[in-house]
């Protein structure tokens, strides 16, 4: 440091303090960057780069900011990624001896934003912590702009951690290396980028613990969740410096309390946002949001990504829906009032944080006195969950009132200003009112007599911040007024200013009394902050259930406009659906009829639903539509049915195609093997499974293998509840050998004008994939269409060596403007089950029999060991990912 001026060492030794961050040092009216971070933030905010005398030979990299515009910089900079650490003057210039002192008030950092503009309304921005001890990985999240606190703990597994980082989509993470090194691997698998910060030690846990929350928070807690907690508060004082009075309760729950969702399925079904441009249009969680508050949009995202598995409060949760679905006046009544609503968890956030100002105040005010209308709403309903919700609300009226008495009506933004307390509030600021309302009187008095004294009709009074009052004169007239008394001060290209004694003597009076006003009203204003600050749990309570109210109306809402249904609930393990629909296509079909399904799987009639049948069908479709259908169920909403009895489904599996994108570096097949993988090792009984073209990402034969392997182990290992897509036709023998799978296929109609594709799905398999038929609608050339069907001929023509007639191969005609839904189900007969094909000819006879020659290629005698190994191969013991080694393998014998 030695040679530096010693502002500059002044600089280093707070900047030793905040390595990682870059430092804000406050200059007068700007901050100032130097050294590393100047360079840093001048790039990344495209400010200029300058260079300062620091006592050494060499200038160093400067750059700033003004002081009152720095909040968009600093957002910028933190949304990059960065932690912006704010230092400021912590004493008076005037009066400072030497340097003034200067510390680090705030290190803001992107899991700490408290500036919500940047935040978005509806949508939280959580910070984790992690720990792991004994095999068991704690989590704890926090939105500190909510005071929102999560907490969990799970047998260490990357499929838990990642559908817990799915929940919260954290910006930022702290906890030792380890556990960091596991949360930074899953965040990057789903693209999210996670500021991550070491903590391993922190002092004396039990006693933050215990300084933060009430005491009965511990009892039976588990210690690694104890653990990344105490991390989480210790990093959160850390950075922000301040007391955190809205964190006092923690959430704790345990992942089995969920519905598990990978992140694919998540993806793949579209929860929260569309797999095409990841925006939050089109996916379920837009279709179900007729929510009126933030806090009711924030919460029914959490809801959407935690399915409940517990009966009881799914039901809780749907008789509230169901008593506001059939009452739409008082529905409109109510998100009438909950549009007045302010964002209370944020409100409460800024009043913890000592950031609240007087019109965040009053929004709380004006939203504490809606409740006691949506109480008497909720009691008319006559529902025994929103009779309990209603009795619950406490509507603070003591703290609505007392902000009524003390907070003007209409208060400017700043609190340092004056003009926040209402008249009558406070004897001692009344008083200095008048004493100042007074001296204004004096001084208009005063400007008569001088005017009258001197004759000058223009002479009058002004008061500005330099000078304060003062007597202008203009120049034509500065010859009236007499010597002596009055003490030039400044002079105006026109006029000159002056004062005199007696008018510096009331300015004192006046200037003391605003000043007093200014600081008494910050007073009177801080403690009622303070005061409303130890009455926060009460009004997070309040907020908390002012967001289920506004999400179970938004269910009701949507309800009731798209005619959905009550689902049921029971014990057992099939599902029946009639007449179910796809929420979100159904949505935004516009002016096209969606044609409903009904789906039944049980153990009776089938668990395994095998859909074959050509692309655009609608079997993807219909496929989500069950998962949806059952998601939707056990968040406690609707369902798009004519009637849906399900069973409670402990996880949904999907594996869909279009996700593979998502994955850098790895081949759609190993994708899809790897999640199949994960399959095999967590779905159990209680599953739903949906794959999408199962075993489409390799080779014919290896693919249709793979999936049959697949097929038999959910059916006889698993047992779960499956709709399995596949263009392989041949997989629909299994219904012969596969008791619980059922073949069933999406009807089409042909006829001498084309293909209809009909949406309905039928029973038995379809005949055809229409592939081609697909590429003519997309209007590839004709010459490519007819050399297509030709070579399909010739193809099917080897096939069908022995004797089997080939199926009508002539390529259908495309109708103009080709009408998709022209024929509806009702006036079309079902297509009947094709036949199934002949065994022996199909490619999948090479697990039953002998290995065939195949179109006049010669058997070998590596071909013939190989049959001999492939006949003893026992597939049932093996997982895919070993089929799929093996298969690999026995083609490099060949
Ligand atoms: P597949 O999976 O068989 O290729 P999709 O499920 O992707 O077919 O459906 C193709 C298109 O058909 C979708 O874009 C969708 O808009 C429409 N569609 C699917 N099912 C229905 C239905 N039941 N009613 C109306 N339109 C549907």
């Amino acid at each position: 440091m030695a040679g530096y001026t010693p502002m500059m060492q002044q600089y280093l030794s707070v900047k030793a303090d905040a390595q990682d961050a870059l430092l804000f040092f406050r200059l007068g009216d700007f901050y100032e960057m130097f050294f590393e971070d100047a360079v840093t933030a001048a790039r990344e905010l495209e400010i200029t780069l300058t260079g300062r005398d620091a006592g050494q030979e060499e200038r160093i990299p400067m750059c700033g900011v003004p002081y009152h515009s720095a909040e968009g910089y600093i957002a910028r900079l933190v949304e990059k990624g960065y932690k912006v650490a704010i230092c400021e003057q912590v004493e008076d210039p005037a009066t400072a001896k030497g340097v003034v002192r200067r510390e680090i008030v705030r290190i803001v950092t992107p899991g700490t934003v408290m500036e919500t503009k940047s935040l978005g309304e509806g949508s939280n921005n959580f910070i984790v912590a992690a720990a792991e001890q004994g095999g068991r990985f704690g989590l704890a999240a926090c939105d500190l702009t909510t005071g929102e606190l999560y907490a969990t703990s799970f047998p260490v597994s990357k499929e838990t951690l990642l559908n817990e980082l799915n929940v919260y989509r954290p910006s930022e993470a702290v906890g030792d290396v380890a556990s960091l090194a596991r949360l930074r691997d899953e965040a990057a698998r789903t693209g999210q980028t996670l500021l991550c910060t070491e903590r391993e030690r922190v002092e004396d846990p039990d006693a933050r613990l215990a300084a933060q929350f009430p005491k009965e928070h511990w009892a039976a807690q588990e210690n690694v969740r104890k653990l990344a907690i105490a991390r989480l508060i210790a990093y959160l004082g850390e950075t922000q410096k301040r007391s955190l009075g809205h964190l006092q309760t923690v959430k704790f729950y345990d992942p089995k309390q969920y519905m598990a969702l990978d992140a694919y399925t998540r993806r793949n079904l579209e929860l929260t946002e569309t797999v095409r441009d990841r925006s939050w249009k089109g996916s379920l969680l837009w279709l179900l949001d007729k929510t009126k508050t933030a806090m009711g949009t924030r919460l029914l995202k959490r809801w959407i990504d935690q399915p409940l598995l517990d009966r009881g409060s799914i039901e809780e949760r749907l008789d509230a829906v169901e008593a506001l679905h059939g009452r739409w006046m008082e529905r409109e009544e109510l998100r009438e009032e909950l549009k007045e609503v302010y964002d209370l968890e944020r409100l409460v956030g800024r009043i913890a944080y000592g950031t609240a100002n007087a019109r965040d105040l009053n929004a709380l005010k004006a939203s504490l006195q809606r409740i006691p209308a949506i109480r008497a709403l909720c009691e008319r309903l006559d529902s025994a969950p929103l009779a309990k919700l209603a009795g619950g609300l406490d509507d603070c009226s003591d703290l609505a009132g007392a902000i009524d008495a003390a907070i003007a009506d209409d208060p400017p933004v700043s609190v340092r200003e004056g003009g926040i307390i209402r008249t009558g509030y406070d004897a001692k600021l009344d008083e200095l009112h008048i004493a100042s309302r007074n001296g204004k009187t004096w001084i208009a008095e005063l400007e008569r007599q001088e005017r009258e004294a001197t004759g000058i009709k223009s002479l009058k009074i002004g008061f500005n911040k330099v000078f304060g009052y003062y007597l202008e004169v203009t120049r034509a007239n500065l010859s009236a007024l007499p010597e002596g008394r009055y003490e030039r001060k400044q002079t105006l290209a026109n006029a000159e200013r002056f004062v005199t004694p007696e008018l510096k003597e009331k300015e004192a009076l006046i200037l003391e009394a605003e000043d007093r006003m200014v600081d008494l009203e910050y007073s009177l204003f801080a403690e009622l902050r303070d005061r409303i600050a130890s009455q926060i749990p009460r009004l997070q309570t309040l907020a908390e259930q002012i967001a289920s109210l506004d999400v179970l109306q938004s269910f009701a809402e949507v309800g009731s406009e798209k005619r959905y249904t009550r689902p049921r609930f029971d014990s057992g393990y099939g599902l029946t659906v009639k007449e179910g629909r796809h929420p979100v296509v159904e949505a935004v079909s516009e002016g096209v009829a969606f044609i409903h399904n009904d789906t039944s799987l049980s153990k009776e009639d089938g668990s395994i639903l095998l859909i074959t049948g050509p692309n655009m069908a609608g079997k993807s479709t219909y496929m989500r539509q069950v998962a949806m259908i059952s998601i939707m169920a056990q968040i406690g909403c609707f369902v798009p049915a004519k009637q849906a009895e399900l069973p409670l489904i402990d996880r949904i599996f999907t594996r869909i195609g279009a996700a593979d994108d998502l994955v850098g570096g790895q081949s759609t097949f190993m994708v899809e093997m790897k999640d199949i993988q994960v399959m095999t090792e967590q779905a159990t009984e209680r599953s739903l499974i949906i794959i999408d073209e199962l075993g489409r990402g390799t080779s014919t034969d290896e693919g249709m293998a793979i999936a049959q392997a697949v097929i038999e182990y959910v059916h006889d290992v698993i047992g779960c509840k499956a709709l399995v897509s596949t263009h392989f036709h041949e997989l629909a023998r299994l219904e012969e050998t596969l008791p619980s799978l059922r073949n069933g296929c999406m009807a089409v109609k042909e006829s001498a004008d084309g293909v209809t594709f009909l949406r309905k799905l039928v029973a038995g398999a379809a005949d055809s994939s229409y592939g081609i038929y697909c590429a003519q609608l997309a209007g590839l050339p004709q010459s490519i269409v007819s050399r297509a069907y030709h070579l399909l001929e010739s193809a099917a023509a080897i096939e069908h060596v022995e004797n089997v007639a080939p199926p009508r191969m002539n390529p259908p005609a495309i109708r103009e403007g080709e009408a998709v839904y022209q024929a509806r189900p009702d006036d079309a007969p079902p297509i009947a089950a094709a036949p199934v094909p002949e065994p022996g000819i199909v490619q999948l006879s090479i697990f039953e029999e002998p290995v065939k020659q195949e179109k006049g290629r010669k058997a070998s005698p590596a071909a013939d060991k190989l049959a001999d190994k492939l006949r003893k191969l026992d597939i049932m013991r093996m997982t895919p990912l070993q089929a799929l080694e093996w298969l690999n393998d026995a083609r490099n014998q060949l």
